[in-house]
């Protein structure tokens, strides 16, 4: 198989099967968690269906295999959050936070292009999740009736769409692959096996961020400093915390949202660690490498208080994407954060 995707087997197969009897949808949405591979799957999906092969599988080799590849082919359109910033001024682009009803309009005006060399017009909208409600509504109709020789894809980093969306497309939710294959997959990739089984367990079965961070080792260092500098806040107390929370939420304002929910993610792993060696259930811990230090916090602090500082640390993440002052939301943790 050419797919070259590691896992989501079913979905593979399912979206070959439908190429090869001519089943296949107008509208897809590939949904879950950031980190699967929906990426890539969207992507052999649009080579898949313009192979010159023409077999319900890509050969990666042919010239249209190769263009969709490098992003150059004239009949495969990608949009993304990172393509409307882009296309904005910076300082804008920092602030925004949905797909606008422009970005949209701009790939409904290409989709009604007819192919100019490829079997079908493909368009990959990446953080479908993103989407106004106004942009929603107005890409309603070109999914429930887009023109004969298009395909869209959506792609989501959350289940949570609008029902009337969902509604229109065929929906691949995909889902972390079993710990024991990530390992497998980074293992033939050149990985120790102590290494492999670090990243598998931190990437909770995302196989792109353990692949990503197999090839950053300044990834995996960072992700060190990061835990220390967490830990630093439960062992040193609020100036600390207090510090911290200024940091994020200056970089927050700055337009690094998602390097402050890595953090929030990041903290959360911890605490839900802590739950998990004090319920007596060790192997689904992330951080394996921090085995003793997990000992050592659930001696310290009752069940119930990791639990209430767990379910906080989420909500913090929710008020933050519902935009509340970052600046109030990271003081309101580091003030509740249990101390050392
Ligand atoms: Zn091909």
């Amino acid at each position: 198989m050419t797919w070259g995707i590691i896992g989501h087997e079913w979905a593979v197969e399912q979206l070959r099967v439908s190429i090869r009897s001519g089943a296949d949808a107008h509208a897809y949405l590939f949904s879950g968690p950031p980190g699967l591979g929906k990426r890539l799957l969207a992507l052999r999906m649009a080579q898949a269906l313009n192979c010159q092969q023409g077999a319900g599988d890509p050969c990666l080799a042919c010239r249209a295999c190769r263009r969709i590849e490098r992003g150059n082919h004239p009949d495969v359109r990608v949009a993304s959050m990172e393509s409307q910033a882009a296309a904005a001024k910076a300082e804008e682009a920092a602030r925004q936070k949905e797909l606008k009803i422009t970005t949209i309009r701009e790939w409904q005006r290409d989709i009604t292009l007819r192919p100019y060399e490829a079997q079908r017009r493909v368009l990959i909208l990446h953080d479908a999740e993103r989407l106004s409600e106004e942009a929603a509504n107005a890409m309603l109709k070109t999914l429930e009736e887009p023109p004969p020789y298009a395909t869209l894809i959506l792609v989501a980093d959350s289940n949570e769409l609008l029902p009337t969306i969902v509604s229109r497309c065929r929906v691949l939710r995909l889902r972390p692959l079993p710990r024991r294959q990530v390992v497998a997959a980074l293992v033939s990739r050149g990985a120790d096996p102590a290494t492999a089984a670090l990243l598998a367990a931190w990437s909770g079965g995302r196989i792109g961020q353990a692949l990503r961070l197999l090839e950053t080792p300044q990834a995996i260092a960072r992700r060190d400093e990061h835990l220390a500098a967490l830990l630093a806040i439960h062992e040193q107390g609020r100036g600390e915390g207090m510090r911290w929370a200024e940091q994020r939420a200056r970089e927050y304002r700055g337009g690094e949202q998602e390097s402050v929910f890595a953090w929030l993610e990041l903290w959360q792993s911890w605490w839900r660690d802590a739950l998990l060696v004090a319920a007596g259930s060790p192997e689904w811990v992330v951080n394996i490498d921090r085995q003793a230090d997990l000992e050592r916090i659930v001696q310290r602090h009752s069940l119930p208080r990791i639990y209430a500082f767990v379910t906080q640390l989420g909500q913090a993440a929710q008020q933050l994407r519902e935009n509340a002052n970052p600046n109030l939301v990271l003081e309101n943790l580091a003030l509740h954060a249990p101390g050392g």
